[in-house]
C-alpha cells in the first residue's frame, strides 16, 4: 500500500517528523517522495491611479536566485533519499494533478505531507483534497518551533504584541527535540521512477560580478555546513548580538534564512545546537538572541493564521479601511532597481537584485522608505521582495512587511524609520554603500550617504538624484554645511 510523501518547504530528511509519520504508517510498505515544480506563477496587483484602478502590476513571484536555490536543494534532497535507498519524484505541475497522477499510477492510498502557512498554500491542499476526494491527506506540523498543542493559547487568542508572545511562549511552550534521519528508506518501484520529470538545470550564480562573501547554496547539506560554520568552527554566535547589524560580511547574522525558508535546516534543530553550545562553548546574550530572532519568525508563522487573508489587504488587521496611496511607476521602478537618489536604500536593494539577500537592517529601512517616504502601497515592496529574496517566507515577508505599514497585529501609525540616521549609525564609514555603488566613491567619505544635497552633479551624474524632496524628517540629521539640494 503505497503512500505518497509530498515534499513541501521541509526539503530535508533530517528532523523531518511528516516524513517519519510516512514512514511509521506505511511500515514496510512503499512511500513515494514527490515534489511538484509547477512553472513560477504571477501576481497580479491591483494599483490605483489617481484615486482610480489602474492596469493590475504584474510581478514573477519567483526570481532566478531562488529558482536556483529550489533547484540545488532539490539535487540535494535527491542524493539524501538515494543514498538511504529512495528516489524523488519532481513532477512540473501544480499538486493537485502531480499528485492525481502519482496516485493513479502507483495505486496509492494516502498522502502524508506538512502544514504550511499562508493562504494559497491552503488552497493547495484543498486542491489536493478535491483531486483525490477518497484519498486521506495527513497533514503533519513540521517546521516551526511549536506545534498548535504545544502553545499556551490558540492561534486565534494569539497575543497582539510580539513582546507578548514570546513571554508567553517562554514561559510554557516546549518544542520538541529534534529527530535525526531515518538510517534507510524503502525503494521506489521502477514504473514510479519513469514519471519522474527530472529537476531542471540552473546556470551556476554569476560570482563574477557579485562580491558577495557568501554563496548561499540550496540543499540540507549547505545548510547543516552554515550550521557547523556559524556555530562550531567561527563560533560566530558568541558575538551575534552584537554584530547582527551588520552589513557588509559573512558572519554578521546566522544568514540560516534561506535554509529555513525551503526547509533544509530544522529551526528545532538549530535551537539543540545552540543549547549544545551553551553548554560546551558558552552561554551568554547572543546564544539567546539568536533564539529570540527564531521566535519572531514564529511569530509571523501563527500571525499568518490569525490574520487569514487579511494578511495580504492593503489594510491589513487595520479595523478600519484606509485610503490606498496613488502609485507611481517610476517611484516603484526607482526604488526595485535601486536608483532612487538614496544611497543607503539603493545599495540594499542593488545586494538584494545581485544576490538575493538582504540584512534585517537595509529590509526594515528599504520597506520603510517606499511605504513612507515614496508613500507606496506596501505591498508592492512585499511582491518585489517575493520574487528576489533568497529566503522569501510567506509569513515573515508579508508579516514584517504590514508590521511597517503600520498594517499588522499591534498597528501604530507605521514604523517610520529615519534612513539617513540609520545610515550614518550602521554605515558610519561609507564602507556598505561604496561596496554596492562604487561611483560613490569618488566623493569625498561625508558626502557619500548624501549626495543629494551638494551643489554639483554627483560623481559625473553616474548616481541619480534623490526622486523625492528631501524629507523633513531627515532635516535635524543632515551634515551641517551642505550645499543646495538637488532634486
Ligand atoms: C520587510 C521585511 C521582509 C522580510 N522578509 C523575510 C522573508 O521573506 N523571509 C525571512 O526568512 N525573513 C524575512 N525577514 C526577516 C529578516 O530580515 C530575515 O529573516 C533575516 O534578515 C535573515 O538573515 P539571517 O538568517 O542572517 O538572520 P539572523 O539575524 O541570523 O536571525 C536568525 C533567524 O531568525 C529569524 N528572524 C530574524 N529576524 C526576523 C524577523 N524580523 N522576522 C522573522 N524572522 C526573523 C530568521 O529565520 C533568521 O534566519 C524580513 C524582514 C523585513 C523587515
Amino acid at each position: 500500500m503505497t503512500t505518497l510523501f509530498w515534499f513541501r518547504n521541509d526539503l530535508r530528511v533530517d528532523d523531518n517528523p511528516a516524513l517519519l509519520r510516512a514512514l511509521a504508517l506505511s511500515h514496510d510498505s512503499e512511500v513515494l517522495p514527490v515534489y511538484c515544480l509547477p512553472p513560477a506563477s504571477t501576481a497580479v496587483l491591483p494599483v490605483t491611479s489617481d484615486g482610480a484602478h489602474g492596469t493590475p502590476l504584474q510581478l514573477s513571484r519567483r526570481g532566478a536566485h531562488r529558482h536556483r536555490f529550489l533547484c540545488e536543494a532539490l539535487t540535494d534532497l535527491q542524493q539524501q533519499l538515494q543514498q538511504r535507498g529512495s528516489h524523488l519524484i519532481v513532477r512540473h505541475e501544480a499538486p493537485a494533478e502531480a499528485l492525481a497522477t502519482l496516485a493513479r499510477a502507483v495505486n496509492a492510498r494516502r498522502i502524508v505531507t506538512s502544514w504550511q502557512p499562508g493562504t494559497e498554500e491552503a488552497r493547495e491542499l484543498t486542491c489536493v483534497q478535491h483531486a483525490l476526494p477518497d484519498m486521506p491527506v495527513e497533514v503533519i506540523e513540521n517546521d516551526g518551533l511549536f506545534r498548535r498543542d504545544q502553545l499556551p493559547f490558540s492561534p486565534e487568542q494569539l497575543p497582539a504584541t510580539f513582546t507578548a508572545f514570546r513571554k508567553k511562549v517562554e514561559a510554557h511552550a516546549r518544542s520538541d527535540a529534534p529527530q535525526r534521519a531515518p538510517d534507510t528508506l524503502p525503494g521506489v518501484a521502477h514504473a514510479a521512477i519513469k514519471l519522474d520529470q527530472g529537476i531542471p538545470a540552473t546556470p551556476p550564480a554569476d560570482s563574477h560580478h557579485i562580491d558577495t562573501p557568501l554563496r548561499y547554496t540550496g540543499g540540507e547539506s549547505a545548510g547543516r555546513q552554515r550550521l557547523q560554520h556559524y556555530l562550531w568552527d567561527s563560533q560566530a554566535l558568541r558575538h551575534y548580538k552584537a554584530t547582527r547589524n551588520g552589513l557588509l560580511g559573512a558572519d554578521y547574522s546566522s544568514k540560516f534564512s534561506p535554509w529555513l525558508a525551503h526547509g533544509c535546516l530544522s529551526p528545532r534543530r538549530i535551537v539543540a545546537e545552540v543549547t549544545r553550545f551553551e553548554t560546551d562553548i558558552e552561554k551568554n546574550d547572543s546564544t539567546y538572541w539568536l533564539v529570540f530572532e527564531l521566535l519572531w519568525r514564529e511569530y509571523f508563522r501563527w500571525l499568518s493564521v490569525f490574520a487569514g487573508p487579511r494578511l495580504f489587504r492593503f489594510q491589513g488587521l487595520r479595523p478600519q479601511p484606509v485610503p490606498m496611496p496613488v502609485f507611481s511607476p517610476a517611484r516603484f521602478a526607482a526604488w526595485c532597481q535601486g536608483n532612487t537618489g538614496m544611497p543607503f536604500v539603493d545599495a540594499n536593494m542593488r545586494e538584494l537584485n545581485a544576490t538575493g539577500f538582504m540584512s534585517n537592517r537595509g529590509r526594515q529601512n528599504v520597506a520603510s522608505f517606499l511605504i513612507h517616504d515614496l508613500g507606496q502601497d506596501w505591498r508592492l515592496g512585499a511582491a518585489w521582495f517575493e520574487q528576489q529574496l533568497l529566503d522569501y517566507d510567506v509569513a515573515s515577508n508579508w508579516g514584517n512587511w504590514a508590521y511597517i505599514a503600520g498594517a499588522g497585529s499591534d498597528p501604530r501609525q507605521g514604523r517610520w524609520f529615519n534612513v539617513l540616521a540609520q545610515a550614518l549609525r550602521y554605515d558610519p564609514q561609507a564602507a556598505y554603500v561604496s561596496h554596492w555603488l562604487p561611483v560613490l566613491a569618488e566623493l569625498p567619505a561625508a558626502q557619500r550617504h548624501v549626495p543629494f544635497t551638494s551643489a554639483t552633479p554627483c560623481a559625473g551624474q553616474a548616481y541619480p538624484p534623490l526622486i523625492i524632496p528631501i524629507p523633513e524628517g531627515w532635516r535635524d540629521t543632515l551634515p551641517a554645511r551642505t550645499g543646495r539640494p538637488r532634486h
